[in-house]
């Protein structure tokens, strides 16, 4: 929901029982009629009523959530050992401990800020919108924007926007589980009904947030906002889950066992130190508090967050926006994307460019939705009037129509459907410019168009009061309706095989098809029904309109073959015509199209192998589209499913990521789905993939750096307390560290880019465990060598005689500057950094470097701090040195890279 003005909603006008008055007289309380509210009522009443919004669910706090950072088993741990230390009089470590968990607590406080208003604006790109009648005119608008009195459009797919009071409806089905716990759609009629009438049967009222599953009505708001029903029950539509996903599961449970694992090995050394070597219970109480706060990965929860949040941040600037976090996960495991291919593949800028008679084939001139163009045959000009079945072609298109062509300031645009807006600019190039609602042919009934049945059919009277009925559609479908043509020189019988082969021609240009039919004849019981649309039609002509591919589209397409995901193509249009706009787009190029027919007659088994081989699906229906998901998925693919009808909600919720498209898709596909394009456009799954795939990358790149520092200087207290050597560390010089690197450095790596070549590598593999094989080896590799740096670098200075408080300033040093330099070496998890790229591609890397700098010359040359740790200043050799130790680490990581990547390289060799 957007946030607008909140001026306080007043009460909506009395009384409760809408459901029982009749049209007329809501019309006159509520001060209403067919042409909607004029535009400044709406907004005086806006001003009076309030938004039509749903009351936001209750927030934490700022209070609330600082304090709830601190709700978390690790900091608990360090928060534990901050009391003992307390107790023993240990004020320094207390105090430091105490600091590194406010810090934490901080940083995870700002962090969860940023997530949550990230995932705050995504919201509000979802809000809904609501077609309105106002002062004659259908717009849309926010639906937060209605008021009692509007009057509202709503058809299938959409979630019903307001309490309407129904007036006009044409076969409303309208499924109400979110108001009344009942799945099954509700058939509705607009007549009054008893006072006493449960909800689930008041059909002349449509409720606040309940689907339309069928059909089209017009209604009049009577209530809004939090007076409707639903608002009533004070219950938010299902929104955007929280901010979790199976990995960040994952890693939350194995922070638990990590913290459990930490104590156990502390206890451990606890015993060791004191039972076998001998040290004092206080001192080594103080020394395992240190090697708990150091080894404890505080910042994981927080920067795993915060790295998602970011990443669905960037993908929404990139118009994907993320309904359900978990498919930013699956979206970097995609094998197969099934796409439609009107709108997503193609520009849906429809133009007729081909009108076939029977006898006649015409050109149609002119681009765009300018209503300029000639028609010609063969390259002569001919005027429309001369040929009675196009003229009547050309008005059927325009009059079989619900859509509008408008122009605004020089520039024609369409509003509604792209192919009928075609069939208007046709009307506007031959002189026929005919509005729904005009004197002569009014329209009084219609047929809508739904994909299931592919066609549409209205009801008119010509200036003569006789009856016509227009069909337009699939030639296919209309085909069969028809017994008749018309020909230059009147009626003729139908030759099906001329059209049949009219239509594969048109087709094969890449043209999508539509047949224009009539009949002369009132509808069998007053009003339109399917049993009007049996037979008895006289076929006037076939349009072929073109739909360019989208130029992106390609470039994406070519993407998705090289990063190993397969592109299919599924479509309600004829096969001829994907197959030919498939070819352009380099989808299916050689093989066979294949039709939902064939598709439906297929057994499951078959349809596995057939899934895999064919790209493009034509004619298509919703439920192919749910096979098909199940097939892909039987063969072990993870697949992304486009949709916008209502009835695609089953494939999309099927789908590993379901995705919607967020301009022509309904409102119910957008709830069914993980993703919604904002620009209906394929090249932006590709982008979102992309995305998907780094946000992954990162969140592997972090726990990579975050696991082997803390291991590293956890190695080095055990190991001199295993060894019995001079502790290289003292307590608070280790939760000194710890204060400084953790969560600060690693964050940095949350705003790490996309790799280059990350869209050449193969999909993930699904449920591919986190901490592979190739984890631990890292994690354990780097430990190792930080601590061979700092206790190296230790032993080695006490050997040469220098003073223990040097040699440990050192070390703590040491330590530090190889976190740095292994931050640089975590930007690429087997990618070389050693280049200006590498070094200085992500500002944030260098930023949280920038910043540790003069803590640690503050750490090590300030009298304070020496106090304090225990340190001491340091000549530039030994600088030097310590600097040296972290080149170290620097280099065998890169080296091991190397290593690495030359062994796959020369294992994929050898299985090629
Ligand atoms: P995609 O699934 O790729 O978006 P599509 O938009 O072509 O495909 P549908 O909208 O289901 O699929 O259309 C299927 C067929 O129905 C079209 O090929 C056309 O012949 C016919 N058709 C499309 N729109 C209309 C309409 N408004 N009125 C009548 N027939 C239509």
């Amino acid at each position: 929901m957007t946030d607008r003005s909140t001026t306080a909603p007043q009460e909506t006008p009395q009384p409760a029982d809408w459901h029982t008055l009749s049209q007329e007289r809501i019309e006159q309380m509520l001060r209403t009629g067919t042409g909607g509210l004029p535009e400044a009522e709406a907004r005086r009443r806006l001003a009076q009523y309030g938004p039509n919004r749903l009351a936001p669910p209750k927030r934490r706090g700022p209070l609330i959530r600082l304090l709830m950072q601190f709700h978390n088993i690790l900091l608990y741990v360090m928060m534990g050992a901050a009391v003992i230390t307390a107790l023993l009089g240990h004020w320094i470590d207390t105090g430091v401990l105490l600091m590194a968990v406010v810090i934490n607590a901080i940083i995870g406080f700002i962090q969860e800020g940023k997530a949550e208003s990230a995932l705050d604006a995504i919201r509000a790109m979802l809000s809904t919108h609501a077609t309105v009648i106002r002062d004659g005119v259908h717009r849309e608008i926010d639906a937060a924007d209605l008021v009692p009195g509007d009057l509202v459009v709503v058809a299938s797919g959409d979630r019903v926007p307001a309490d309407l009071r129904l007036v006009a409806i044409k076969d409303l089905r309208v499924e109400e589980a979110a108001l009344t716990g009942e799945s099954l759609p509700v058939e509705k009629h607009d007549e009054a009904v008893a006072a006493d009438a449960p909800l689930g049967d008041r059909y002349c009222m449509a409720y606040s947030g309940t689907l339309v599953v069928y059909g089209q009505a017009c209604g009049i708001v009577v209530t809004t906002g939090t007076a409707t029903e639903i608002g009533k029950i004070n219950q938010m539509l299902a929104g955007i889950q929280s901010l979790t996903t199976p990995l960040l599961r994952q890693v939350d449970r194995f922070g638990r066992v990590l913290a459990l694992a930490i104590l156990g090995v502390s206890a451990a050394t606890f015993a060791l130190g004191t039972l076998w070597r001998g040290h004092a219970p206080s001192e080594m109480f103080m020394m395992v508090v240190a090697l708990a706060a150091s080894a404890i990965p505080e910042g994981l929860p927080a920067i795993m967050t915060v790295t998602l949040a970011l990443g669905v941040q960037s993908m929404a600037r990139r118009n994907a926006i993320i309904r359900r976090l978990p498919a930013v996960e699956a979206l970097g495991s995609v094998t197969v994307i099934c796409s439609d291919k009107t709108g997503t593949l193609t520009r849906n800028e429809m133009t007729v460019q081909r009108m076939v008679c029977a006898g006649h084939v015409f050109d149609v001139g002119g681009v765009g939705y300018a209503p300029v163009g000639d028609l010609s045959i063969d390259g002569r000009i001919v005027e429309a009037e001369h040929y009675p079945a196009l003229a009547l072609a050309i008005r059927a298109g325009v009059l079989c129509n619900d859509a509008r062509l408008r122009e605004e300031s020089g520039l024609w645009q369409v509003e509604g459907d792209p192919t009928e807006g075609a069939l208007l600019v046709l009307g506007g190039k031959t002189g026929f410019t005919q509005r729904l609602g005009d004197e002569a042919w009014p329209r009084l009934d219609s047929i809508p168009f739904e994909s299931q049945h592919r066609f549409m059919a209205t009801y008119h009277r010509d200036a003569d009061d006789a009856p016509w009925i227009f069909i337009k559609g699939a030639p296919e479908r209309i085909l069969d309706m028809c017994v008749a043509q018309l020909n230059h020189d009147g009626e003729r019988p139908l030759e099906v095989d001329y059209w049949r082969r009219m239509a594969t021609d048109t087709a094969a240009q890449g043209l999508r098809l539509l047949a224009l039919a009539c009949k002369q004849a009132a509808p069998l019981d007053g009003g339109l029904s399917f049993a009007d649309t049996e037979s008895g039609y006289v076929l006037l002509a076939l349009v072929g309109i073109i739909d360019p591919p989208r130029e992106e589209a390609m470039h994406a397409v070519g993407e998705c073959h090289r990063a190993g995901i397969r592109v299919k193509m599924i479509t309600g249009d004829h096969a001829e015509t994907a197959r030919a706009i498939g070819a352009q787009l380099a989808i299916g190029v050689g093989k066979p199209a294949i039709t939902g027919a064939e598709v439906a007659m297929m057994d499951d088994a078959a349809l596995r192998r057939v899934a895999l081989e064919v790209d493009v699906f034509a004619r298509a229906s919703p439920e192919h589209k749910l096979r098909l998901v199940q097939a892909l998925q039987d063969n072990g693919q993870v697949v992304a499913m486009t949709g916008d009808g209502v009835n695609d909600a089953p494939a999309l919720k099927r789908a590993d990521v379901g995705v919607a498209m967020g301009m022509k898709g309904t409102e119910a596909a957008k709830e069914a789905s993980d993703m919604v394009l904002a620009d209906d456009n394929f090249a932006t799954i590709a982008a979102a993939v992309r995305e998907g795939r780094a946000v992954y990358d990162n969140l592997k790149k972090f726990i990579l750096f975050m696991l082997p520092t803390n291991g590293g200087e956890a190695l080095v207290v055990i190991a001199a307390i295993l060894f019995e050597l001079t502790l290289p560390l003292t307590p608070a010089q280790v939760l000194w560290i710890n204060m400084v690197t953790s969560s600060t450095l690693g964050l940095a790596l949350a705003f790490e880019p996309a790799e280059r070549g990350i869209m050449n590598r193969r999909p993930r593999p699904p449920g591919e465990p986190l901490l592979s094989g190739f984890f631990v080896w890292r994690v354990l590799m780097v430990s190792l060598l930080m601590m061979a740096g700092a206790l190296g670098l230790f032993l080695w200075e006490l050997n040469g005689g220098t003073g223990i408080e040097t040699a440990r300033t050192m070390a703590v040093n040491a330590v530090v500057v190889s976190e740095m330099f292994y931050l640089l070496n975590s930007r690429f998890i087997l990618s070389p950094v050693a280049s200006l790229e590498g070094l200085t591609g992500n500002r944030y890397v260098l930023l949280a470097i920038a910043a540790c700098i003069p803590l640690q010359i503050a750490f090590t040359h300030t009298p304070v701090m020496q106090a304090i740790f225990g340190s001491t200043d340091l000549t530039a050799l030994e600088w030097g040195k310590v600097l040296a130790a972290g080149l170290l680490v620097f280099c065998v990581a890169e080296l091991e890279k190397f290593v690495i990547r030359r062994t796959r390289l020369a294992s994929r060799l050898n299985q090629a």
